[in-house]
């Protein structure tokens, strides 16, 4: 009879910091741009030259420490991971690895059950990362970019204490929200500046040690990371029950073919012969800087729901939503301040905004239209210069052209017909033109109006109220 089994994960999570500079010069850390053209002596490791900490690293660094909780390490230093591949043109790494500028912090999840619990964070450290290979088949060769090389990033080590993908997947939206909130990173795992290695071990339920963990690297969805969960606690049960062991090492999983593949045994932290580096000074973090780190702390994702439920009557699960992003939550908060509707801004955003921007798949921080023109065309349809259905057809073309929606309205003609001369001549033709329902209705179809009010608000080009015309049409039928 086969056991039961319980998965152990701990996450190693590399985080792409939002500096407009790398971490040891200033070269731009702009995604893309011609290969090599966001490069100097430094970030291509040339001898001589000679690296400079950017603070801001630093401050987003324990900005994201202490938001998880962590102790902030006041006196640290940098060290060097000497390993030998091209995309790491100095020959090392420099990275954290004695004293980490943040340790023992955790974060609280929400796992299946809908209970809170807690995830350990071993240290978060600074490192910079490599730069990009490209392995082309046609010429046989290997092209390298260094416009990645010295983009700094900190690496968030949690302990052991995740038992579920469900629980992974918590974590890292978790640590997604907490870091973009503080606008320390954008956090997006399918551009790659969140990356998680994912470190699974299976033991029987009810023992205490923990089983030999394999490492994945390479996933950048949450699909990615709940296959590869499922897939490693599979084959690793797989091994144990046949009487083999699960060897110590680092796999690759590849979606794809649903399976993983060894990539490398596990590397010591000997074999990297660590030590500190030499060319950067001793970090010694005031506290002055914590103070003023402390202070710059914007207001996080549970204080904004809270707030959000004393101070606008809007459901709880538009809040949930809403808040999930922080620029979807800038955009709520900007175009209440001006139209003063939080419950129509927010019906805005549940509805026709996130059906484009899904549709479109763009990105909250994508958005192109202001806050002030939504704005403007909430309050249109509230003094019922336009109705319903006219505003979702001009903010379709606000959704990707950011213009004013009062000059359009007025520039092509749009306004609700409010002379109800015109409105009643038009349901007069409307209701000779379509005898039928006319009957239909009088015989106590109630439905028949509804294709009268279609019919008219067509002859009006949308330009009237469906409540009036629906009223009229009832009066001039009696
Ligand atoms: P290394 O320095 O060799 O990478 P660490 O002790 O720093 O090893 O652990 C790396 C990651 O592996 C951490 O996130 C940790 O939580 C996780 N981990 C350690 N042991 C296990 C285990 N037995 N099962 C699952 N994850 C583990
Ligand atoms: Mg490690
Ligand atoms: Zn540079």
């Amino acid at each position: 009879m086969s056991k039961e089994y319980e998965t152990v994960i701990g996450l190693e999570v590399h985080v792409e910091l939002a500096t407009k500079t790398k971490i040891f010069c200033g070269c731009s850390t702009a995604f893309g741009g011609e290969p090599n053209t966001h490069t100097c002596p430094v970030c291509t490791g040339m001898p001589g030259s000679l690296p400079v900490l950017n603070k801001q690293v630093l401050k987003y660094a324990i900005a994201v420490g202490l938001a998880t909780n962590c102790e902030i390490t006041r006196f640290s230093q940098f060290d060097r991971k000497n390993y030998f591949y091209p995309d790491n043109p100095q020959n090392y790494q420099i990275s954290q690895l004695y004293m980490p500028i943040c340790r023992d912090g955790h974060v609280e999840i929400e796992n299946e059950a809908g209970e809170t619990k807690k995830v350990r964070i071993h240290e978060i450290h600074m490192e910079e990362d490599a730069g990009k290979l490209t392995h082309d088949d046609f010429y046989d060769c290997t092209l390298v970019d260094y416009n990645r090389s010295g983009v700094p990033l900190i690496e968030i080590v949690s302990e052991p204490d995740m038992r579920s993908a469900e629980e992974v997947i918590s974590y890292l939206e978790t640590l997604r929200t907490t870091i973009s909130y503080l606008g320390a990173s954008d956090c997006k795992l399918n551009e790659g500046s969140m990356r998680a290695d994912v470190n699974i071990s299976v033991r029987p339920v009810g023992e205490k040690a923990f089983g030999t963990r394999t490492e994945m690297k390479n996933l950048n969805s949450f699909r990615a990371i709940t296959h590869a969960i499922e897939g490693e606690r599979a084959r690793q049960i797989d091994l144990l029950e046949s009487g083999e062991k699960v060897v110590q090492e680092t796999r690759r999983w590849d979606d794809i073919k649903g399976e993983s593949y060894p990539m490398r045994s596990k590397e010591d932290a000997q074999d990297y012969r660590y030590f500190p580096d030499p060319d950067l000074p001793p970090i010694e973090v005031s506290d002055e800087l914590l103070e003023e780190i402390r202070a710059a702390k914007p207001e996080m994702r549970p204080e904004k729901m809270k707030r959000y439920k004393d101070e606008y009557d809007i459901p709880e699960y538009d809040i949930g939503i809403i808040t999930s992003n922080k620029h979807l939550a800038d955009l709520f908060e900007e175009t209440t301040d001006v139209c003063k509707q939080p419950k129509k801004v927010s019906n805005w955003i549940m509805g026709e905004i996130l059906r484009l921007m899904k549709e479109t798949e763009t990105d909250p921080e994508n958005l192109v239209f202001s806050p002030e023109n939504l704005a403007k065309l909430i309050l249109l349809v509230e003094q019922k210069v336009i109705n319903n259905n006219m505003a979702k057809s001009i903010f379709e073309k606000m959704f990707s052209e950011d213009f004013d929606p009062e000059k359009y309205v007025e520039e092509h003609g749009l306004k609700t017909v409010a002379d109800d001369g015109a409105l009643r001549k038009c349901i007069e033709q409307v209701l000779i033109d379509n005898p039928k329902s006319v009957e239909d209705f009088k015989a106590g179809k109630d439905k028949a109006i509804g294709f009268l009010v279609g019919q008219t608000m067509k002859a009006m080009k949308g330009k009237a109220d469906p409540s009036a015309v629906n009223e009229m049409l009832r009066e001039l039928m009696k």
